[in-house]
């Protein structure tokens, strides 16, 4: 603790002794290299119950009511012959299925992500059971973001309905910047979002749950010890459940409480490295840049058998891991809102010999159906002379599909006999 009450003595800005809230903010500004250069504005834009607002866009008759997402295969709408829709309620489910989301009004009930759609159901049984259509929100969220791309360029994709927004070249004028981006967002999709406008990612990510939904909050640098100290730990993102846990154990259970922990005591329990990060995310340090370019390059999943699979006596059980892998696949494209073209299988055989196919679709996918049927024909080049331990289905050549639609005027305007 030391060396950051060095530095805020130096970098106080009224001098003298300053008092512990003070220590803690003008060190974080003065550790930080940046802490000459302009001071950061970003934004973390989070669309508020995403999917199922996009639901409700589909059937507004829903509006307000308790609204359930589930994964799997639910069943649809049945549209009635005088015009309106029949729902399926959660209290006529059976099944294995989980909850994906829910609308605001379900969530009151204590219906969360995760949870089976049978319990959800003992919870709030009159509330309406809708399957997932990830189609339509990959739709909105190339609209979102393309809204968001249009008015500010330094945009970092996290997610299906998430990103992180460079405002720093706004200066004061960032939160009114950010309020257009609220209202670009809704002229372009008709949905709501929150934004976290802070000094960095860690803190605007804190920020944006912090007035959901359709919330606008700002965080200044003085304002860590009366806005983010209070909330607990596990709001920072990076610290999970086994960390949060251990920080309970030894009594810290806020922020703010592990912004003042004893530094010796945390490395006995998370080592050097995680004590060094735990610390400086409970003082809001952070100097992550907003990174525009895509780290991803591909997406896979593998699975070893427990036992060599025979091509043709197994081929029940090949047939349904090829159709779990690309679902899989499909799976985390869509929580990384990605398309990719090239899709490729791995093979590995008993004597630990590895063959790898793939093949490039005309156009980028993120269903997996059309993943299947690509693997297929990977599979139809492969010589099956072995029997296999291990099979693999690999994705890239990925793309935003945002990105792919801003592309489509510049080529009409190349071609526009077509
Ligand atoms: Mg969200």
């Amino acid at each position: 603790m030391h060396d950051q009450y060095l530095a805020a003595t130096i970098a106080s800005p009224r001098g003298g002794k300053p008092n512990r809230r003070e220590v803690s903010l003008t060190a974080s500004v003065s550790s930080s290299p940046e802490s000459l250069a302009p001071r950061r504005w970003i934004a973390h834009l989070d669309m508020d119950a995403f999917f199922a607002s996009v639901e409700l866009l589909k059937y507004p008759e829903l509006r307000g009511e308790a609204v359930v997402i589930g994964g799997g295969r639910l069943q649809q709408p049945v549209l009635q012959p005088d015009g309106t829709r029949q729902f399926a309620r959660m209290r006529d489910y059976v099944g294995r299925g989980v909850v994906t989301t829910s609308t605001y009004a379900a969530r009151a009930f204590g219906v969360f992500s995760a949870m089976g759609i049978m319990k959800a159901a003992r919870l709030a049984p009159d509330s309406i059971l809708l399957p997932a259509d990830f189609e339509a929100y990959r739709e909105y969220s190339t609209r979102f973001k393309q809204a968001v791309a249009n008015l500010a360029p330094v945009i970092q994709n996290v997610g299906i309905d998430e990103i992180y927004i460079d405002l720093s070249e706004h200066g004061d004028g960032a939160p009114a910047f950010a309020a257009r981006l609220k209202a670009a967002v809704f002229d372009a999709t008709g949905l709501s979002c929150s934004i976290g406008l802070a000094p960095n990612k860690l803190l605007a990510k804190i920020c944006s749950d912090l007035e959901k939904p359709d919330g606008l909050t700002i965080l200044h640098p003085e304002d860590i010890a009366t806005r983010v100290w209070p909330l607990p730990a596990k709001k920072i993102n990076g610290i999970g459940p086994k960390a949060t846990a251990k920080l309970a154990a030894m009594g810290i259970v806020t922020i703010g409480e592990l912004a003042q922990a004893d530094l010796g005591m945390l490395r006995t329990q998370f080592g050097d490295l995680y004590t060094g990060w735990l610390h400086q995310a409970a003082l809001g340090i952070d100097d992550r840049p907003v990174q525009t370019s895509r780290e991803t390059k591909s997406v896979s999943r593998e699975t070893t058998f427990e036992r060599d699979l025979q091509v043709v006596r197994d081929r029940a059980v090949l047939s349904e891991k090829l159709e779990s892998l690309c679902t899989r696949v499909a799976g985390d494209l869509d929580k990384h809102a990605l398309a990719g073209r090239t899709v490729g299988i791995k093979l590995r055989f008993e004597d630990f010999s590895t063959v790898t196919r793939d093949i490039t679709l005309p156009s980028a996918t993120a269903d997996a159906a059309a993943i299947l049927r690509a693997t297929r024909d990977c599979l139809r080049r492969v010589p099956f002379e072995k029997k296999i331990r291990l099979l693999g289905v690999r994705i890239s050549t990925l793309c935003d599909p945002s990105q792919s639609t801003r592309q489509a005027p510049a080529q009409a305007e190349l071609f526009p006999a077509l």
